[in-house]
């Protein structure tokens, strides 16, 4: 090459490389400036198991597991949906009340240990009162309509001690709501199922649909007043999953004025790994069976020999990189609009099967550092990191306000 080429060349070598500085330093200002100014809103994680059953203190920083408040801190979130969890394979509905009662108190006992840190919340007004005062905005939402006992007096009682959201299944249906990893039973809502929706409406409670199936899923459309959330799915054209959402679907909820807000679950991101999961399961769950049986015990050492056994599988299964759960939002956005996608990590909830630096949740900044360099705009990407959870939840109690003159459902009213 001629001396003149030669610096010709190192000229633009040059001017890209300071280009790519130039934008690589306004991207950081902007993240840095929305780290500030975003109420990063999470509408479902599991600690509350590990809480309830090992003694997890969310006030000290773990080697394990996704949430504590250290790392919730790190990752400046602002608002966290602590699941309860029916236990649907092992315990009966009753049982399941009773449990969900535990858990509740689990998740309220916390919130009370750590009161410079935490709030217990229950509206959208309550998240960004929390916010103001440097707190972070716990909540609660049952995971399966099984912890209700097909009881509307349950129903009103886990509102009136906090909970504001119900997923109307878990993996098993519920006897009034077909779930979308069983066989259909009431060929989607039952007429029961559908009183029930429309008692959330009026109490206020989002009505969840992930986990149900799809006819379920578009029954509750049918009877909703409310708009209404998918607290943790990802999308179906990406990765084939039954728990995800079709693309009718997710237009069918931005129709309805709903929020589907994606789970970080690698087997719900990726097709190859989900494929390489259903290959697997047999063999996982026996060894997972093992491990809950001791779990049941000895929670502690049952809990270790659980992570023991995700860590082995985290090994052997295939990496998944965080630009798989970015394309589930991107396809989200595209499909359901910007002001219908948020955030459902799963935390804990997951096997720690999770997206590679995407591992618990003092990594959401490198979610925002994403949206950034896929082109969204400030406004845009705090729409998906929580205002859109916010809006969904504000119209939710508003439809309350407005039927606060109905009566309450009675399955067996005249
Ligand atoms: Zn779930």
């Amino acid at each position: 090459m001629r001396l003149r080429n030669r610096v010709l060349l190192l000229g633009v070598v040059l001017t890209m490389a300071v280009a790519g500085f130039g934008a690589k330093s306004a991207n950081q200002k902007r993240l840095e400036r929305l780290l500030k100014r975003a109420m990063i809103v999470d509408l479902h994680s599991d600690t509350t198991q590990l809480i309830l059953e090992e003694g997890y203190n969310l006030g000290e920083r773990h080697d394990y597991a996704q949430e504590d408040i250290p790392r919730m801190r790190e990752g400046r979130l602002g608002a966290q949906f602590f699941s309860l969890n029916p236990n649907v394979r092992r315990l009966t509905a009753l049982e399941s009340v009773k449990r969900g009662f535990d858990e509740l108190d689990a998740v309220r006992n916390e919130v009370r240990m750590h009161p410079q840190d935490l709030v217990f919340a229950t509206t959208a007004d309550d998240i960004v009162r929390a916010r103001r005062r440097k707190k972070i905005a716990i909540l609660i939402g049952l995971e399966g309509g099984h912890m209700i006992d097909s009881d509307p007096r349950v129903l009103r009682s886990f509102f009136e001690l906090g909970a504001r959201y119900m997923t109307l299944t878990h993996f098993l249906n519920t006897p009034w709501a077909d779930s979308s990893t069983d066989e259909p039973l009431s060929n989607g809502l039952s007429p029961l199922g559908r009183g029930i929706v429309a008692e959330m409406n009026r109490l206020g409670m989002m009505v969840d649909i992930s986990h149900v199936s799809d006819k379920t899923f578009y029954d509750v459309l049918e009877t909703t007043q409310a708009p209404v959330i998918a607290s943790h799915s990802s999308c179906r054209a990406l990765c084939d999953a039954a728990r995800n959402m079709s693309d009718d679907m997710l237009r069918a909820l931005a129709e309805n004025g709903g929020v589907v807000h994606i789970n970080f679950y690698a087997g719900y991101l990726d097709q190859k790994f989900w494929e390489e999961t259903q290959r697997l399961e047999e063999r996982r769950r026996r060894e997972q069976a093992a491990a809950e049986a001791l779990y049941a015990v000895d929670p502690r050492t049952g809990g270790a020999q659980l992570r023991e056994v995700n860590r082995k599988y985290r090994e052997i299964l295939p990496k998944v990189p965080l630009s798989k759960l970015l394309d589930h939002f991107d396809h989200a956005i595209r499909v359901a609009g910007i002001d219908h996608v948020g955030l459902g990590s799963d935390f804990d909830g997951v096997s720690d099967l999770l997206p590679v630096g995407m591992e618990d949740v003092s990594k959401l900044p490198a979610l925002i550092e994403g949206l950034i360099e896929r082109g969204y705009s400030d406004r845009d990407i705090e729409k998906v990191l929580g205002l859109n959870s916010l809006r969904v939840m504000r119209e939710v109690e508003r439809v309350a306000r407005e039927s606060r003159n109905e009566k309450p459902f009675s399955p067996t009213a005249p």
